[in-house]
């Protein structure tokens, strides 16, 4: 009698887990449903991971996705909360990489047979014209046809420039849909963000969003939010990070993010936007060893491996300073652990 009840209990769960699983797939689904999934423990997370990758496998087969990146400055005119790159922090030494140094670097990097040129900064507007002269060298001499940027906020015409100078995709990170915490840690309206992703999409850039999960003063609820933002804006990439209190900040003494939520995140967007890409990012590795594997097994499909020259690397404050730096053995191994293969082709001469 205790089994037959038992039994009938465990049928109940695996049809309500299912009945979820398919709002989520048709986008039926409502915001305290959201939440119930993004609470998930055992069984329940076990089957959205599960479901998360079948529907990467659908789109993408094993292929994983690797991005090349170089940080080429960490001046930034703005003063986020989470952040030591803020212009308030006076503790770290500010630099920004030459013309050749980033060329260097990016043949490195198109040698190896990496197909996605990362390039990465603070808000810094100096860099500009190194950045568009830089990469009409790149596409001249090393072919790269991937190109993405990751720069903060411009005018339309700046980001028209980049585009003709060679960049085809740009990431541009809301951190949070919620206006008031928006405005609160990074001191800036999110309306310009937001105005910023529309006039990338409408010069035909490919484009990349995405949140923190954990930010001090956010709510489960913002997540929720977050995650139907990112399905409005539409766009081809998309993020989520667990937060990571970062020395010389606000923030410093904060918690850091929590994991679960943050793959728990990662799985919704999968099953939600179901072709977008989506990294397993090196903050994942920082919170738990063995946390960028778990971030593959929750549905992510791209990984970043870290080449800016050793002396600046420690200056890229962006996460901490203790950040873990993605090497390109360790994308390799666990890519392989995940039982997932790299789309980095022969090496170039
Ligand atoms: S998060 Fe970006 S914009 Fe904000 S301070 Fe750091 S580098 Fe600057």
């Amino acid at each position: 009698m205790m089994q037959k009840a038992k039994k009938l209990e465990t049928k109940k769960i695996k049809n309500h887990i299912d009945d979820l699983i398919e709002k989520l797939k048709s986008g039926k689904i409502n915001k305290s449903e959201i939440t119930y999934l993004l609470k998930a423990k055992g069984n329940l997370q076990k089957e959205l991971f599960e479901q998360a990758r079948q529907i990467r496998q659908k789109y993408y087969g094993n292929k994983v996705f690797v991005r090349g990146v170089i940080e080429i400055s960490n001046y930034c005119r703005k003063n986020c909360d989470y952040c030591a790159m803020r212009y308030l922090n006076k503790k770290i030494k500010r630099y920004g990489l030459t013309s050749e140094e980033i060329f260097s670097v990016a043949k490195q990097i198109r040698k190896l047979g990496i197909q996605t040129l990362f390039i990465q900064a603070g808000e810094n507007l100096n860099m500009d014209k190194i950045v568009e002269g830089v990469l009409l060298k790149i596409k001249k001499e090393l072919k790269i046809n991937n190109i993405i940027l990751c720069l903060g906020n411009r005018a339309k015409e700046q980001y028209k420039r980049f585009k003709q100078s060679g960049a085809n995709a740009y990431i541009l990170k809301i951190e949070t849909s919620d206006s008031k915490l928006f405005q609160k840690i990074r001191h800036e309206p999110l309306r310009q963000r937001v105005q910023c992703l529309k006039w990338l999409k409408e010069l035909k850039f490919k484009v990349g969003t995405g949140n923190i999960t954990g930010l001090p003063g956010q709510t489960i609820d913002n997540i929720v939010d977050d995650i139907l933002l990112a399905k409005k804006l539409n766009t081809d990439f998309v993020s989520t990070a667990p937060f990571i209190p970062n020395e010389n900040t606000p923030f410093e003494n904060k918690p850091y993010g929590n994991l679960n939520l943050t793959l728990n995140t990662m799985a919704i967007l999968r099953i939600m936007l179901k072709d977008i890409l989506i990294p397993t990012v090196s903050a994942l590795e920082k919170i738990k060893k063995g946390g960028q594997l778990l971030g593959f097994n929750a549905g992510a499909n791209v990984i970043t491996v870290n080449f800016t020259p050793l002396s600046y690397r420690e200056k890229y404050s962006i996460y901490s300073k203790k950040r873990f730096v993605v090497s390109l053995n360790h994308a390799l191994d666990t890519i392989k652990l995940a039982g997932l293969n790299s789309d980095i082709r022969k090496r170039w001469k």
